[in-house]
């Protein structure tokens, strides 16, 4: 049966590539052209049943039509969307802590071939990124908004990112910044809550992968909605659906996941 997407995975040694590569070896519709790594971490590799190779140059020159997957370092995702972009190659990058210059130069390259970007490609969050500002403007403003996020107790900072990419949004929707109206800690005698206020917990324990709730609290009423990401593995697929969606798209922009969960699977 043939392929409909040759999948190329930049970094494929790693915690994300490993995801990538055994999910694109089980999905009917993807073929594993090509995997990419440092040259300690090919033997490892070699069980793929693909080339291996060290350079994104490599991998197109054997897997041309291919789309670029790379979840790997700054650098070297920088490197390879400059080759990409010279072959034509769409590519997804999932590596995050991109300074902002390399951000700029990833928007100008996307001129050039179809590019997407994303700190975050899990499905369900992006989701939640789209529809948390319209239960925030359709519920309104009686409507008081608090998010708890709990992760296992390694995690480092708080809140999450994910905490404070969705806290961005909702404070979008009623016309503020987070920062301006985030309270994370309520402790002693500290007075009725504001209306513009939004609440972001962080709980931490276990080895929780991360758990977010919002909740929207009303009049007699309230919702709670809840996210739990069980594994990387929700990543992965989103950065499969992302390279499934770049290869019917034009360059003109830097896509991101809020582009691909716009439209129907
Ligand atoms: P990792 O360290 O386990 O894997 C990175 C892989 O890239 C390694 O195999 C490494 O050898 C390879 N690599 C790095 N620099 C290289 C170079 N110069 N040449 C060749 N190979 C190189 O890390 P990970 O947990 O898989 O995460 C990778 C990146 O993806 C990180 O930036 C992480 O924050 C990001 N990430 C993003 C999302 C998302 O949803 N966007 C989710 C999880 C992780």
């Amino acid at each position: 049966m043939s392929k409909d997407v040759s999948v190329i995975v930049v970094g494929a040694g790693g915690r994300m590539g490993q995801e990538l590569t055994r999910l694109v070896l089980s999905e009917a519709d993807l073929h594993l052209a090509a995997a990419v790594d440092r040259q300690e971490s090919l033997p490892d590799l070699e069980h793929l049943g693909c080339p291996v190779v060290q350079t994104v140059a490599e991998s197109l020159a054997v897997a041309p039509a291919a789309v670029v997957v790379d979840f790997s370092s700054p650098t070297f995702s920088m490197e390879g969307a400059r080759i990409a972009t010279e072959a034509g190659a769409p590519m997804v990058i999932g590596t995050t802590g991109l300074d902002s210059r390399q951000k700029e130069e990833l928007a100008l390259l996307a001129e050039k071939t179809p590019l997407l970007w994303s700190a975050n490609m899990s499905i369900g969050v992006n989701v939640l990124l789209r529809i948390l500002p319209e239960l925030a403007r359709a519920l309104g403003p009686a409507y008081d908004m608090e998010m708890v996020e709990i992760h296992h107790k390694r995690k480092k900072d708080a809140p999450s990112g994910t905490a404070l990419m969705l806290g961005e949004a909702l404070a979008g929707a009623r016309g503020w910044d987070l920062a301006d109206v985030r309270v994370s800690g309520r402790d002693g005698l500290i007075g009725e809550r504001k209306s513009a206020e939004i609440g972001v917990q962080a709980l931490r324990g276990g080895d929780v992968v991360g758990i977010h709730t919002t909740w929207f609290l009303g009049p007699g009423e309230n919702i709670q909605v809840t996210h739990q990401a069980e594994s990387r593995s929700n990543f992965a697929q989103g950065a499969l659906r992302a390279a499934r969606w770049l290869k019917n798209m034009p360059a003109g922009r830097l896509y991101s996941m809020q582009d691909v969960v716009g439209q129907s699977s």
